[in-house]
């Protein structure tokens, strides 16, 4: 795996969910059951999968615990969801807002 080419610090949890458009809808094509949410993906995740947003949360903890910002972590999930998610999702266990680690410039 190359570290610095976009999305692949998160590949192995992203693979297969696929962004399209049904008219004027974003959607996004969900990589673990093939359905097509409409906007965000974050509640289908919570609601249907939720062993696998397990799996994402902790991935946005080791991510900051690396030094990485919001919007690096954003992009390495290719999109999927907003920056101000990650941040929602893993305060008050944000190792970065306590200045145990460095951020790590993008
Ligand atoms: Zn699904």
């Amino acid at each position: 795996m190359n570290e610095t080419e976009r999305g692949a610090l998160a590949i192995d949890l992203t693979d297969g969910f696929v962004e399209a458009r049904e008219g004027a809808v974003r959607v996004i094509r969900c990589g673990i059951c093939g359905q097509n949410v409409p906007r965000s993906v974050v509640p289908h995740m919570k609601s249907d999968h939720p062993t696998d947003w397990t799996r994402w949360v902790d991935r946005f903890i080791e991510l900051r615990a690396a030094g990485y910002p919001y919007k690096k972590i954003m992009w390495e999930f290719r999109w999927l969801f907003s920056w101000s998610v990650i941040r929602r999702e893993i305060f008050p266990n944000d190792p970065l807002l306590f200045g145990q680690v460095k951020v790590t410039e993008s």
